[in-house]
């Protein structure tokens, strides 16, 4: 099994649907309060445990009942969490969330205590890192310790996977060390500092990232490396929410690349893992089975062939 260690947030979003997104000001009256776990760290696990990857979150929650739930849910997905740190400071990050009936959302984020992750948190999963066959990083999390993770990464010549969201300028520091970037198009341009695609795509090789992959949505992606420059057209599918898929991408390409996959046909199980989560309502619930994967991925080599 493709061991996987993924640094990052976990969240309680916390999500009421409304008829039209409130102005300045304004009281709407929603209706029932749901709440749901996420995050794009722990969406990403539990993609990639879907996948069948056997995955080691780290992270943070606070210690109140979202905290327990979160990681109760995790378990529930088999992942591991003896590395998730209950702050006993700080409390679980929520994200606030009105979707409103032209389906605008109104999102607040309060990180908590994925904001306390730490370089040291990182440094004392030494023995796990050494025992992993890919690191998975995203930005929900302080840049340090997100950096400390790529350069433990690094130091035991561990592929590292970071999804570059939400976008922030990187340092060549971090993006050297990374073996897969995988920003959409909005995050590329954000990270580089470029308005112009072209040129942020040249800058960030420059920075030392091996492999490019943007994510399209409904267009695929772009595969970029010092060999290749080719986009990739998506799965055809009847999408109803998209939330989750850029997580789902990520989980199932980190496994397929753990497994030793080349990184175009890893690409492809990411692009089916993101598709059919497009297909259903919400992040987690709808992220889909190895199998569902293999059978979307064969069935259009064969409507191709
Ligand atoms: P993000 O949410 O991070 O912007 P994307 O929307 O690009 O990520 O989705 C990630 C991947 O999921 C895409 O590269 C694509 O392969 C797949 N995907 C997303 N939306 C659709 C869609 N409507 N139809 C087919 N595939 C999709």
């Amino acid at each position: 099994m493709a061991k996987i260690l993924v640094v990052g947030s976990i969240n309680m979003d916390l999500v009421v649907r409304v008829p039209h997104s409130p102005r300045p000001g304004e009281t709407v009256l929603g209706g029932d309060f749901e709440t749901f776990p996420g995050g794009k760290g722990a969406n990403q696990a539990v993609a990639a445990a879907r996948m069948g990857g056997e995955v080691t979150m780290v992270g943070r929650v606070g210690n109140d009942n979202f905290g327990d739930t979160l990681i109760q849910g995790l378990v529930e997905n088999n992942i591991k969490t003896s590395y998730v740190i209950k702050d006993s400071e700080v409390p679980t990050g929520i994200a606030m969330i009105a979707v409103a009936a032209d389906g605008e959302n109104l999102i607040v984020v309060a990180s908590g205590a994925n904001y306390e992750v730490s370089a040291e948190d990182v440094a004392n999963t030494r023995d796990v890192m050494r025992d992993t066959d890919l690191l998975l990083v995203q930005l929900e999390c302080p840049l340090d310790a997100v950096t400390a993770a790529a350069e433990l990464a690094k130091a035991y010549e561990i592929p590292v996977v970071l999804n570059p969201a939400t976008a922030q300028p990187l340092s060549k520091a971090l993006l050297s060390n990374v073996e897969v970037l995988t920003p959409n198009e909005n995050e590329l341009m954000q990270l580089s500092g470029e308005d112009d695609l072209d040129k942020a795509i040249e800058k960030v090789l420059s920075l030392g990232v091996k492999n490019l992959v943007i994510t399209l949505g409904a267009n695929g992606a772009r595969v970029v490396t010092d060999e290749i420059d080719q986009h990739i057209p998506a799965y055809e599918i009847t999408a109803v929410d998209t939330t989750g898929a850029g997580d789902a991408f990520n989980g199932a390409l980190a496994v397929a690349l753990a497994e030793g996959k080349p990184l175009l046909e890893a690409v492809q199980y990411g692009m089916a893992a993101g598709a059919l989560t497009a297909t259903r309502h919400g992040a987690q619930p709808s992220l889909p089975t190895r199998d569902a994967v293999e059978d979307l991925i064969e069935s259009s080599r064969h409507t191709s062939n």
